[in-house]
């Protein structure tokens, strides 16, 4: 190519994203543009956040727009390999930390300078033993916690350093397509047509793009493979019930092999003093939580995830998970939400019911009905048979008045075959961050896409 208009365009402003600009625009001379298909930070408005209805935007201001996902997330950064991605596998633990310990730093340096919780203390110790005779596995990550109005500043500061740096940030641009000329990249279409030229490409889509991904890969002749879906449920319960674990670690992470069926159940995203949260993607509306750094409710929320891989002929997960997620949809007109000792006795929860339950919803557009009609038996059975392990190790657990919202689910993008820098089979291409397939949450997409900046700067 004579002289493209870009050295790298990279497509997603998401954490991988926008850390791969960060490293980028270190050398000055590089021209480098970014585009995003949502809003730019200050744009981003979403009505459920506001108290009202999902008015189900386009593009959603939850999951698109500069900062990506992550900028409204819940701001955990997990500061170990163990947790939120592959890198450990691709890079190996060591390497991979001393990556994630880089992001940390980066972060902070922007103004993430909270405390970090989870770190292995004697009290961790006593804890994981009384898990181990509850048949549950304790697994210890520390996590750095900005809180969510924190994240969106911390994002609003690296969008102002990048133009600053120079490179070009365009919100609202969807791209299209990846162009290819003689197996190596040449650029990107975006939406209206226009055909921008690039020597190189990083494409950073996350979940919200991962649809895109596939018809990108498909047409270029990409590699993918399956990853297993996450489906389960939201547990919100009195801050005080789990407490004295919140306060040690601030994020536990349980997992438990359930007794009916060897399936892994695990912990995940626990937001102490926090709200249930809706998060629309893919066309189906599913829960989520977050915490405010300086905003406390009386409840403290979780999510309880059963992971399912698939075997062939099946391929298609993501689906599978999307049509229980929808069923919960039409059954409730959005997400629903079930009393603990309603489930156990079989019967749906009704507004009267949930009016004498000492937990208020903090969901409050959640439609009272009863999750056993949605999830599957085997599901059921194996979320059950978690909250009675967790019940032995926070007291209180198990209250008929704990609150279960569904569905819950974690469609992780098929995964596109890398090397370990992150190149596709595509000459100049490379792909990082949730929509690959290779990370799970914002420290290690972060991480990713220092990964492939460095891999183009080394070149
Ligand atoms: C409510 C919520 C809470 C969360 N809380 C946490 C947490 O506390 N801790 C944690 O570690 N993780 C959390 N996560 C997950 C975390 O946000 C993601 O793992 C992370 O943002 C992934 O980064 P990414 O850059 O790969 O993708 P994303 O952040 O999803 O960004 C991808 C970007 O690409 C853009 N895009 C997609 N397709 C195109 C296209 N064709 N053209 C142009 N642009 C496109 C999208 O608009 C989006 O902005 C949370 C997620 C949600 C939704």
């Amino acid at each position: 190519m004579p002289n493209p208009k870009y050295d790298v365009i990279i497509v997603g402003a998401g954490p991988a994203g926008i850390f791969a600009a960060l490293e980028l625009s270190e050398r000055l001379d590089l021209r480098v543009a970014i585009f995003d298909k949502g809003n730019a930070i200050d744009k981003r408005r979403c009505p459920a956040r506001e108290g009202k209805e999902c008015a189900h935007c386009q593009p959603c201001s939850i999951m698109t727009g500069w900062g990506g996902a992550g900028a409204f997330s819940d701001g955990k950064l997990t500061l170990s390999p163990a947790s939120g991605g592959h890198l450990g596998d691709l890079l190996g633990e060591e390497q991979a930390q001393a990556l994630i310990d880089e992001v940390d730093r980066m972060y902070v340096s922007y103004g993430a300078d909270r405390p970090v919780y989870g770190e292995h203390t004697d009290e961790f110790e006593l804890l994981e033993k009384r898990s181990a005779l509850a048949g549950l596995r304790l697994v210890s990550v520390p996590i750095r916690h900005i809180g969510t109005e924190r994240s969106s500043e911390i994002m609003t500061r690296m969008h102002d350093d990048l133009v600053r740096r120079g490179v070009q940030v365009s919100t609202r641009t969807p791209v299209a397509r990846v162009l290819i000329n003689g197996g190596s990249v040449t650029g990107v279409e975006v939406e209206d047509g226009q055909t921008i030229e690039a020597a190189r490409v990083i494409i950073a889509p996350g979940r919200e793009g991962a649809d895109w991904l596939k018809s990108v890969a498909a047409e270029l002749g990409l590699s993918l493979t399956c990853n297993p879906v996450d489906i389960g449920v939201r547990v919100e319960l009195p801050a005080t019930v789990v407490e004295p674990v919140t306060e040690l670690l601030y994020e536990f992470k349980f997992l438990y092999y359930s007794k009916s069926f060897d399936d892994l159940v695990r912990t995940f995203c626990v937001c102490p003093y926090g709200e249930v949260a809706l998060e629309y993607a893919g066309g189906v509306t599913t829960v989520n939580g977050h915490s405010y750094a300086d905003r406390k409710t009386y409840y403290t929320n979780f999510a309880l995830l059963v992971s399912k891989n698939f075997t062939e002929p099946f391929d298609d997960p993501v689906t599978y998970g999307q049509s229980i997620a929808r069923l919960a949809n039409l059954l409730g007109g959005g997400v629903i939400v079930q009393r603990l000792g309603d489930l156990e006795s079989g019967r749906r929860s009704t507004p009267e019911r949930l009016r004498r339950s000492i937990v208020t919803p903090t969901l409050r557009s959640a439609t009272p009905g009863d999750l056993g009609l949605v999830l599957p038996h085997r599901h059921v059975v194996n979320i059950l048979e978690m909250m009675h392990a967790l019940d032995e190790v926070m007291p209180g657990v198990c209250s008929r008045h704990t609150l279960l919202y569904g569905v819950e689910a974690k469609f992780y993008s098929n995964r596109l075959k890398l090397t370990e820098k992150l190149e596709t089979e595509v000459e100049g291409l490379y792909a990082c961050g949730d929509g690959a397939g290779i990370t799970r949450g914002l420290v290690q997409a972060s991480a990713s896409g220092l990964l492939a900046a460095r891999a183009i700067l080394g070149e």
